[in-house]
């Protein structure tokens, strides 16, 4: 028997189920690998009495038989769902002391079941950013170091905890949710596997909104099949979001082959962009190789508007956080700064309450949408937010899935990229368009950089075709046989 913690989701289970391990062991396990990473800073709120008393519960079930889908399984949640009674923050300092007093509906159904809360993990702050260095709690550390060095890399964001987490075989799974990028290019940075469903799949009742027309909740795991399973507890209607589809969900895990036979996979020619690293490239051209050899086509298809995504996701999402930012005020819940009077207490509380990143959104967002610039901008970037989703719509006439890179490199050090916005922003050019069309994207790991760090390649499905996204996905896992630990953790172990 491996180490409790090296075990896959998948393993866990058949593990539990066969009542070789108990719940309790295998939670107590991750709860002392949580410990033991501390100083990667990937949880906020750490919940061990609550995993412990879970774990109880669960092994109780499995006792009696009656054991759900993820029975037993420890999950790390990132902070970004609200729990019920258990300190739900966004990494701002204005929920810094949040008790929800309702539970979200994916972690409800987690829980329901059976699987164990670890504690909830770091994240940018309202899931702005792409390095996790935006929280309230302080940056996250990923748990990959250049080989040899001991100089800390982002572990990408905004789900940077939740993947840290994985990664660091303190979870074998976790929530994330990905906005423009937030649970790929951390899946990527981190060396895991990451999917965001087509937009509509899970629920967005109680997860803190950033920007409600692109959020969506998705599964981090170390395996793709680990991926479908998780995922497959997550989805599924809900009345409470008026977004959420009323679509059976597959059973995508059982479901799952990696036979990529005969299916046709587009190489969108727009996303060879100047700059871009050489390795990265190259890492594409294998992902393709690997998929003609396993038995799929390759083409070439156009994606023409891709050049104005970036661009009109940083006027989109912005303008709708400034939006649902609005709620923090000071007067209902969350922190409060007292002013003379109202409108000074406004000020010092979102002045204060909110940092650099999140206040920088609000400012572009409120401007985007004032009058005299709507038209300029929202409405503008909503047009081209519409020929971006036709172009999936015509490259999906000709082939069956899209395979691109997830981010335009490794992991960076810590504090690089820090003080140049746009730079940041660069890193979700592979993964916003996707988001803007709703579509679903898995990130698998695939190699390492020179530096000998991980990179992702990303694959793009139909709305609603996250069956197809997994089997790439899986047929890329198989072929790439990523199996590479964190350095620091394999000298360890
Ligand atoms: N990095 C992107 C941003 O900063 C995406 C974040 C996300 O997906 N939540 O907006």
């Amino acid at each position: 028997m491996p180490e409790l913690t090296d075990l896959t989701l998948t393993a866990a289970r058949a593990a539990l189920s066969r009542r070789e391990i108990r719940a309790r062991e295998l939670t107590v396990a991750h709860l002392t690998a949580m410990e033991a990473g501390r100083d990667l800073n990937a949880f906020i709120t750490p919940t061990p009495e609550v995993a412990l008393a879970m774990a109880e519960a669960a092994d109780a079930r499995i006792a009696r038989g009656e054991a759900g889908l993820l029975e037993g399984i420890p999950l790390a949640i990132k902070d970004l769902f609200c729990t019920r009674d258990i300190r739900t923050t966004a990494a701002s300092r204005i929920l810094d002391g949040f008790l929800p007093p309702y539970e979200s509906t994916v972690t409800r159904k987690l829980w329901e079941a059976g699987a164990v809360c670890l504690g909830k993990t770091n994240l940018d702050e309202f899931a702005m950013g792409s390095a996790n260095i935006t929280s309230w709690y302080g940056p996250v550390r990923n748990p990959w170091t250049r080989p040899g060095e001991e100089v800390p890399l982002v572990p990408g964001g905004s789900s940077g905890g939740s993947a840290a987490a994985v990664a660091a075989r303190i979870s074998p799974g976790a929530t994330g949710t990905d906005t423009g990028g937030s649970i790929r290019q951390p899946a990527s940075f981190c060396g895991i596997v990451g999917m965001k469903p087509t937009y509509g799949r899970c629920s967005r009742f109680g997860i803190i909104a950033f920007a409600s027309s692109l959020d969506q909740a998705g599964p981090l795991t170390r395996t793709v099949a680990d991926c479908a399973l998780l995922l497959q507890a997550m989805a599924g209607y809900d009345p409470q979001d008026s977004t959420s589809a009323d679509l059976a969900v597959p059973d995508w895990s059982g479901g799952l082959t990696g036979d990529v036979r005969g299916l046709r996979i587009g190489i969108p020619r727009e996303y060879r962009m100047d700059g871009m690293p050489a390795e990265i490239e190259r890492l594409w051209q294998r992902g393709a190789e690997w998929l003609r050899a396993a038995g799929a086509e390759i083409r070439e298809v156009s994606l023409p508007h891709t050049r104005y995504a970036l661009p009109a996701y940083y006027i989109i999402a912005p303008a709708e956080a400034s939006s649902n930012l609005a709620r923090y005020d000071g007067m209902r819940y969350g922190l409060r700064i007292e002013g003379e009077n109202l409108t000074e207490t406004y000020r010092k509380t979102r002045g204060e309450g909110f940092g650099a990143e999140v206040r920088r959104r609000i400012l572009i967002g409120t401007y985007a949408l004032s009058a005299g610039y709507y038209d300029a901008y929202y409405l503008k970037a909503q047009k081209v937010r519409r020929r971006i989703a036709e172009d999936f719509t015509e490259a999906f006439r000709e082939v069956d899935a899209i395979l691109t890179p997830t981010a335009p490199s490794a992991a960076f050090r810590l504090g690089e990229k820090s003080d140049d916005p746009v730079a940041m922003y660069l890193n979700d050019v592979f993964t916003v368009p996707a988001s803007l069309a709703g579509l679903p994207g898995i990130s698998v790991p695939a190699g390492l950089s020179a530096e000998g760090l991980p990179l992702g390649l990303q694959v793009i499905g139909r709305a609603w075709d996250e069956a197809t996204v997994f089997d790439v996905g899986r047929a890329l896992e198989e072929a790439a046989a990523f199996t590479t630990l964190p350095y620091g953790l394999a000298e360890a172990a």
